[in-house]
């Protein structure tokens, strides 16, 4: 049997909890699996990596920023391996580069392509345990780079899913996957199972408790997942295929997004090409774009609004000038101070009246929604930042999603 293990910042944010990860290691491998396992870099560091780049420059090259980054989780990798080879268990650690996880060449968000299996095989076959740091990669000319923010959990799927791992754990500082972030109310509920189609809009809609990317691997190759605390024990969340009973909850979760920005080109000629000469040099700079707003033509005019990560709202933004003036547009506006509220479910492919019921509970509590959008699973609303918390609270106790045994919020 072979386990891929991964441990977040916080498991890994101190020599203690070194240790501690150490001994979970050790106390898996003596039930007699296989173990590789991914560490990310200790909490606040990869943090604390950006803001000293950021003191030495204003827009930091983006391959050197990777090769910055990329240290934080080779720290943690070898502070394990040496962790457990102290401990009197055989450990080796492999950077992405030495195992080969071979990536495009979008520093900073990078696609795994493929991931070599054979030198893991080797010490796993050797009996023994194999950390790798999370995070990096290596493209096809060599150069370092990595894979987004939270891309840790993408790396431990994306092992599992290359070597045919039986199990993919996820350790985190929560004990599962809630329906809605713990650290918000704590009224939140934790899962016992989620599909992969409700965990990767749960993802996608600001549940940082999984990388996206990561979701959607393990979906693509049926990589069980199961996401527990290092700190307490307790079942966790399964992450897996859809089961029938899965599909009596109408909202199985509440997520709140304020990582967005939303830019806004005024008064644009409504004609057609108008649309792919607003987006084609976002998808050119690699810029996702989230929602998309056009409004209705007025007079041959339109306003085009649409939301992107606030990591890339300023390139955005800059890009969006120079189109307004190619398409004779009136006006680009930047709003920073958003946040997305959304509601998932695969029930709601079968219930109607749930955009409805969403749209009254956050309007009885004064809020404005400036951008909604919808899909089979989820519905979206774009509000200000200052009430996201309060629209996350009000839904989730609306939707009947609060636990029973919390009476009272603090
Ligand atoms: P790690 O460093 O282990 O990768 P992260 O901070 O990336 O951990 O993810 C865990 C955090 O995700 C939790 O502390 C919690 O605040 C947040 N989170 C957001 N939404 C959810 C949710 N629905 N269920 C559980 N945790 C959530
Ligand atoms: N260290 C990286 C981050 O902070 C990757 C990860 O932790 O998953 O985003
Ligand atoms: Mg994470």
């Amino acid at each position: 049997m072979l386990v891929v293990h991964k441990y977040g910042g916080t498991s890994v944010g101190s020599p203690e909890r070194i240790r501690n990860v150490a001994e979970k290691v050790i106390g898996y491998k003596k039930k007699g699996a296989d173990l590789i396992v991914v560490v990310s870099a200790m909490s606040g560091e990869t943090d604390r990596l950006l803001k000293l780049a950021g003191a030495l420059s204003t827009l930091p090259d983006e391959r050197e920023l990777d090769v910055l980054l990329s240290t934080g989780e080779q720290v943690t990798s070898a502070l394990l391996a040496l962790t457990l080879k102290e401990m009197g268990t055989d450990a080796v650690s492999l950077l992405g580069s030495q195992i080969r996880i071979v990536t495009d060449s979008a520093y900073g968000k990078a696609r795994i392509e493929e991931i070599e299996g054979e030198k893991m095989t080797s010490y796993l076959r050797e009996g023994k345990v194999v950390v790798v740091p999370g995070f990096q990669g290596i493209d096809d000319a060599g150069n370092i780079t990595t894979l987004g923010r939270g891309g840790s959990d993408t790396t431990a799927v994306a092992v599992a899913a290359a070597l045919h791992a039986d199990l993919c754990e996820i350790y985190t500082d929560v004990d599962g996957v809630y329906t809605t972030d713990p650290h918000i109310t704590q009224k939140a509920r934790r899962l016992d199972r989620i599909s992969y189609d409700e965990m990767l809009e749960m993802a996608s809609l600001g549940a940082k408790v999984l990388q996206i990317r990561s979701v959607e691997l393990a979906r693509k190759f049926k990589v069980p997942l199961l996401v527990k605390s290092s700190f307490v024990e307790g079942k966790g969340t399964l992450v897996c295929e859809e089961v029938p009973t899965m599909e009596q909850v109408v909202v199985s979760g509440v997520t709140y997004n304020k990582n967005e920005a939303k830019i806004t080109v005024s008064e644009v000629p409504d004609k057609p090409g108008t649309a792919s000469t607003i987006f084609a040099p976002l998808a050119e700079a690699n810029i996702v774009v989230d929602m998309i707003v056009q409004n209705v033509s007025h007079k041959g005019y339109t306003d085009m609004t649409f939301t992107t990560a606030k990591v890339d709202a300023k390139k955005a933004y800059r890009l969006m000038e120079k189109v307004a003036v190619e398409l004779g547009a009136k006006l680009v506006a930047i709003d920073e101070d958003i946040a997305k509220v959304s509601i998932v479910g695969s029930g709601m492919r079968s219930h109607s009246g749930i955009a409805t019921k969403m749209f009254s509970i956050l309007s009885n509590e004064g809020i404005n929604l400036e951008m909604i959008s919808t899909s089979e699973i989820k519905i979206s609303c774009v509000i200000k930042e200052k009430y996201g918390e309060l629209a996350v609270r009000a839904l989730h106790t609306a939707f009947g999603l609060d636990r029973e045994e919390v009476v009272e919020e603090q």
